[in-house]
This record gives C-alpha cells, sequence and structure tokens, in this order.
C-alpha cells in the first residue's frame, strides 16, 4: 500500500500523458453534450459523466478522491463548509421523526445543528458524555436512532472518542458511527480503522491548514450494510422516486450508495457544493499535510508541557499530555500525536485569560483553529456563547477556557509570547 506521505502528494490526481501535472481547476458550471439522449443517461445516473457543478465537478472529486484514499474510505465528496458536511451526513440517514445518539462534547456548530436546528426538521438528539457508563449509552438509543455521531478529539474540549466502544454500541443497534475527524486528520488518525463508519471534515482547518478557504468533506468507508437494515434505513434500500426508482444500496453497493445518495438527493436539493477554486486551495494543503502535522503535534504538546509548569495556569489540556483526562485514549488512537491543540485556564479566571489574550503578540486572537500561524480564542466569549452555563459545562467548557492552536512556527517563541503575556 503507497504511504500516507505520499497520498498527500499524489492521490486523488493521476494524469496521463500531456495532461497537467497540478490538478487543473475546472472553473466552468456546465459541460455540452452532442445528443440530449447522452445527457439522459447522466440524469439517470445510467452512466457517469458531468454535466452540473453542483453535482459534480473533476476538481473536486480529484480533491475527494484523495480524502478518500487517506481515510481509507470507499468514496467521498466535498462540500461548502464542515458545517454542510455533518449536516450531510446525519441527514442522509435522518428524516423526521428520527433521533440521533451524540456525544456532548463537540464543536459548538455541530452542537447548535444537532440541538437546535435538526430539531426543528424533527429530528431528536440525545447527548452523552463520552465518558458516559455503557448504561448512560444504551439508554441513549431509541428504536428509530439512525446513527451515532462524536469527534475523534472534541473542538475545543479537546476530549478523545473512543471510538472502538462508540462504534460497538451503534453496531449492535444497527447504525452506524459518524466521526468528525477535524482536529487528527488521517494522517494522526484514520477512524474507519478503529470501527467508524462515516468520517466528516472541515477541511477549513488543517487540510487546508493556511486560513485560506472554508470547506468541508463526508467519506464513507463504504463497509455498513445498510441492506441488513431494511427498514431503518429506507433511503437507502427502498426506490428514490425523485431518481426514477433507483435503490441506492443496489445499484451502487455498499462503496457507492452513501455518497451516491448525499449527492443525488442532498446536494442537487440544498446546494452547498465545494467551489473548485477552493478545492484547488484545499488540495494545495494536503499536499504538505502530513508534514504540518507533525509540526503541529510537536507544538501542541510542547507548549502544554511548557503551559503546565507555569504558575498562572491552572490547568491545561491536551490529549497527549501525561496526566490529561484523556491521555490513556490518545496513547491508543493517536499515538504519533493528538493536533496543535491546547485548552488551558488562567489563574484568574475569565477576567486573567482576557488580560492574558490582550497581550499576546505572536499569537493572534482569531475564530479559527488548525492554521499554520499560532492563533488564540476565548470559546465562552466566540464561538460558544449561544451555549448556557449548563451546556458549556456538559461541553467541557468553562468561562476561563482559552484554546490556543498552535502553529508551526518554532514552539520556543510560542512558549515565550505565551510567557511574556501572562507576567
Ligand atoms: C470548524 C469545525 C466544524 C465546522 O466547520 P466549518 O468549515 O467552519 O463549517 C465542524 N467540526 C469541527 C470539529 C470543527 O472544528
Amino acid at each position: 500500500m503507497t504511504s500516507l506521505d505520499t497520498v498527500c502528494v499524489q492521490g486523488g490526481w493521476h494524469p496521463g500523458s500531456g495532461e497537467p501535472r497540478q490538478v487543473p481547476i475546472y472553473q466552468n458550471t456546465t459541460w455540452k453534450y452532442d445528443t440530449s439522449e447522452h445527457m439522459g443517461r447522466l440524469f439517470d445516473l445510467e452512466e457517469s459523466g458531468y454535466f452540473y457543478t453542483r453535482l459534480q465537478n473533476p476538481t473536486n472529486d480529484a480533491v475527494a478522491a484523495k480524502i478518500a484514499e487517506l481515510e481509507g474510505g470507499s468514496a467521498a465528496m466535498l462540500t461548502s463548509s464542515g458545517q454542510a458536511a455533518n449536516f450531510f451526513a446525519v441527514f442522509n440517514l435522518a428524516s423526521a421523526g428520527d433521533h440521533v445518539v451524540s456525544t456532548s462534547a463537540i464543536y459548538g456548530g455541530t452542537y447548535n445543528l444537532l440541538a437546535h436546528t435538526l430539531k426543528r426538521m424533527g429530528i431528536q438528539c440525545t447527548f452523552v458524555q463520552p465518558d458516559c457508563s455503557s448504561a448512560e449509552l444504551e439508554a441513549a438509543f431509541q428504536p428509530n436512532t439512525k446513527c451515532v455521531f462524536g469527534e475523534t478529539v472534541a473542538n475545543p474540549a479537546l476530549a478523545v472518542l473512543d471510538i472502538e466502544r462508540f462504534a460497538q454500541a451503534a453496531h449492535a443497534h444497527g447504525v452506524p458511527l459518524i466521526v468528525d475527524n477535524t482536529f487528527p486528520t488521517p494522517v494522526l488518525c484514520r477512524p474507519l480503522e478503529w470501527g467508524a463508519d462515516i468520517v466528516t471534515h472541515s477541511t477549513t482547518k488543517y487540510m487546508d491548514g493556511h486560513g485560506a478557504s472554508v470547506g468541508g468533506a463526508i467519506v464513507d468507508g463504504g463497509t455498513f450494510d445498510w441492506r441488513a437494515y431494511p427498514e431503518r434505513f429506507p433511503g437507502l434500500c427502498e426506490p428514490d422516486e425523485s431518481y426514477h426508482g433507483v435503490v441506492y444500496a443496489e445499484r451502487f453497493g455498499l462503496e457507492g450508495a452513501f455518497i451516491t445518495k448525499a449527492t443525488a438527493q442532498l446536494m442537487r436539493d440544498l446546494g452547498s457544493i465545494q467551489s473548485p477554486q477552493n478545492a484547488f486551495l484545499i488540495n494545495l494543503g494536503l499536499e504538505s499535510l502530513h508534514l504540518r502535522m507533525a509540526r503541529h503535534a510537536e507544538n501542541g504538546l510542547r507548549v502544554a508541557q511548557a503551559l503546565a509548569a507555569h504558575p498562572k495556569v491552572s490547568w491545561v489540556l491536551h490529549p497527549s499530555l501525561v496526566g490529561d483526562p484523556s491521555y490513556e485514549l490518545a496513547q491508543k488512537y493517536l499515538p504519533q500525536g493528538s493536533c496543535g491543540v491546547v485548552a488551558f485556564g488562567v489563574a484568574e479566571g475569565r477576567e486573567g485569560a482576557e488580560a492574558m489574550m490582550r497581550k499576546l503578540k505572536l499569537a493572534q486572537i482569531a475564530t479559527h483553529v488548525a492554521d499554520a500561524r499560532t492563533c488564540v480564542l476565548h470559546p465562552a466569549n466566540a464561538t460558544h456563547r449561544q451555549m448556557t452555563d449548563d451546556e458549556l459545562r456538559a461541553a467541557g467548557i468553562g468561562p476561563d477556557l482559552v484554546r490556543l492552536s498552535c502553529g508551526i512556527e518554532d514552539a520556543e517563541d510560542i512558549i515565550a509570547d505565551l510567557h511574556q503575556a501572562l507576567e
């Protein structure tokens, strides 16, 4: 098997003789055909081919193929954002009257999606702590549960998901596990190898890595057998009247059913396509992902160690830091490092955190993480403003929590900046 490093550089796009070495940007909406019969066969999904960029575009397909290969999946699609990826991944399985189980330690935007917006669409969500007891996890399932959701490394709580445990619970109830793998990226963890069935990404973060474009991706492992539960997954196992009665699980097999349905129905009706220009930029990021992730993880750990030793820091969270609540899980799932993100509390609480952030120079305040440049955020004042104090605590985010995203600068410079700001 080709090494992951090589896939980062060369995966997805395999030019023939005389073709562009770099994946070209297909900056067009439409493709022309000689006969309308030919185009009709494409519309009927009888033949593969391009006709409209909202449904498929060669630039996006090449980048999605690289991400699928990196995750070890069977098929993938790009979306306009990570939010769209998580929405589509869940909505491809759950409809009004259905239910999902999610860990509570997830990204604030995903929490709002699952707790509030999907509820307005008739989909209920039960949240469980990532370290809940077996009885609590068991009790979260209902007869109408359609999937389980979690994040490999939660943003910003930094709790590591016990993927095997949640996959086993999901499978015991005949539903797939969806894992948002944004923080580790496939370079540091490949959830499909631990039993997850579908992986999502905000490519906005490390995959792009340069703070240049918002995007998302969904990868299907191609192993969950929808046909074993035809009543639970009618959208995959029964004819789609909006597509001339195609049965996705039959026509496209385990490898292709999920992504084809998400493209044919959700992308068709809801939009949210990645622009080919942005897909090209994400691919530039992917070409160095293996190099950058190693440095992000190293810097994250070194900064976490320095903060843990500082008298003005009350606590530090980083999954690879000895003694961290997620340390054991991180050693199992993320042995080469977890990510560049560190969460910590300043001794004087909310005010101390705000004062320190005003003095930082190298680390800059931004509603962003997982970028080549070190950035810092106070979630209770930004991404998680919508949440009540109880919800914040359930998500593992106190009002004093500072989220520091270590870039790929020299770790000593990041540490020196923190030291002067904490003075
Ligand atoms: C940022 C983020 C998202 C949302 O992604 P966007 O690209 O901003 O829409 C989802 N999940 C995680 C873990 C994230 O960090």
